[in-house]
């Protein structure tokens, strides 16, 4: 029985490994720039961290996590999501001793057991930034530009903004008393699973995607209309910081983030060619999770972005990848003998910053030269034995097919030039 990838993971092959170089390279270029720092945590975190930093309501924690126990039957999960994470090793690490302000980001491998669907993976990567420790509305839209500046970068076109504030603790709990009388009235046009969430948690039935839902949520109590003044004036300051900076934005009042420690901003970029219901990036508020997770009451702003509809959506618009690296020099060596000359030649040319390769197969001297042309090299370094004897090689460029013999000291001199 041959064994497979496990349902809803791949490989990363070969091939496409360059348009991952390329996208973690623009990712924390442009990031470093913005005077983020990069973190990585473990793969794995004691559940209970996302059951309280995703909330115990959401479908991630109920159906999705890849959750086990230890050898000493402590619970364990595969991390959904990278923000918990981060917020923990915030705290664990203190990192509010050294600055006031902390500007992380991480890149990595995230874990859903999901359905496995067209661009939706088991294991999938996600990139994502937290700015923790300011309250102020330019923080919300630095995240923003981060963003967009990383998928213009990338050569993705059409994006979208969409916005919206979920309000804060204060006004959200007047706001909510109107919701749920609202839907309790139309119980009999919503679908089972928001009937369930009327009582638990009615801020995700406006998330529903189901269209008869969709359609009867058009009326109801807008969560824009009852911000208090804090978060109106909080609001008003994003809509204009981005006006200013000629960000282009819609609001959107079905966006909400249904859960307490969300606060203010919400928004996501949407890529036409994923459609309305997929968000490249979403992010947003979370003045109250760090108090969440055990810290002190300090308020942060992320996002999150997936890597793979970044790829489905960058191929759907023909981004040009940059070429292939390939090898610069191939050492051809003809004949039984010499296999450590040729190797010790091979680590020489490296050792000299240029990128080499020989043939561990043993095929021919024609074969051989198959192989370097496969891997585009400008030269092949040809060893005879008769030239070996004289210190000599044969070295031939590929493009002008031109042929000479040199002294093996000359070699690097002349790849070089
Ligand atoms: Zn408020
Ligand atoms: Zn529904």
């Amino acid at each position: 029985m041959k064994i497979q990838v496990p349902k809803g993971t791949q490989d990363i092959l070969p091939e496409d490994i360059e348009k991952w170089y390329f996208i973690e390279d623009v990712i924390r270029k442009i990031l470093n720039k913005y005077g983020y720092c990069e973190i990585r945590t473990p793969i794995f975190e004691h559940t209970e961290l996302f059951v309280r930093g995703i909330g115990e309501s959401t479908d991630i924690v109920n159906k999705e996590m890849f959750t086990f126990p230890d050898r000493k039957g402590r619970s364990l999960t595969l991390r959904p999501e990278g923000t918990a994470p981060v917020i923990r090793a915030y705290l664990e690490n203190r990192m509010e001793r050294i600055s006031k302000v902390v500007k992380l980001f991480y890149f990595g491998p995230m874990f859903r057991c999901e359905k496995p669907q067209a661009g939706r993976f088991r294991q999938f990567h996600q990139f994502g930034i937290e700015l923790i420790g300011s309250q102020s509305p330019v923080a919300d839209v630095e995240i923003i530009a981060a963003a967009l500046e990383i998928y213009e970068t990338l050569g993705l076109k059409g994006l979208q903004v969409s916005i919206n504030s979920v309000g804060c603790k204060k006004c959200r709990k007047d706001y909510i008393g109107k919701l749920k009388s609202f839907l309790e009235n139309k119980k009999e046009q919503l679908c089972f699973e928001c009937n369930n969430r009327i009582e638990k948690n009615p801020l995700r039935v406006l998330d529903c995607k189901n269209i008869k839902c969709r359609e009867t949520l058009q009326e109801a109590p807008k969560i824009i209309d009852h911000l208090c003044d804090e978060c109106k004036d909080h609001f008003e300051e994003v809509k204009e910081c981005l006006s200013d900076l000629k960000i282009k934005y819609t609001i959107d009042e079905r966006l909400v983030r249904g859960l307490d420690y969300y606060t203010k901003t919400a928004f996501e970029i949407i890529s036409g060619e994923l459609g309305a219901q997929n968000a490249i990036a979403g992010g947003g508020r979370y003045d109250n999770l760090v108090e969440e997770l055990g810290g002190k009451e300090t308020p942060g702003v992320g996002f999150a972005a997936g890597i793979e509809r970044m790829i489905i959506s960058m191929e759907k618009q023909k981004v040009s990848w940059p070429k292939k690296q390939y090898l610069d020099v191939f050492v051809v060596k003809i004949g039984e003998k010499n296999n450590i000359v040729a190797f010790q030649l091979l680590q020489e040319i490296r050792k000299a910053g240029i990128s080499a390769d020989l043939d561990y197969a043993g095929k021919s001297l024609k074969s051989q030269m198959r192989t370097a042309n496969k891997y585009h090299v400008k030269y092949t370094v040809i060893l005879g034995e008769e030239e070996l004897g004289r210190n000599m090689v044969t070295l031939r460029n590929m493009e002008t097919k031109e042929q000479k013999e040199i002294k093996i000291n000359n070699l690097i001199d002349e790849l070089g030039s």
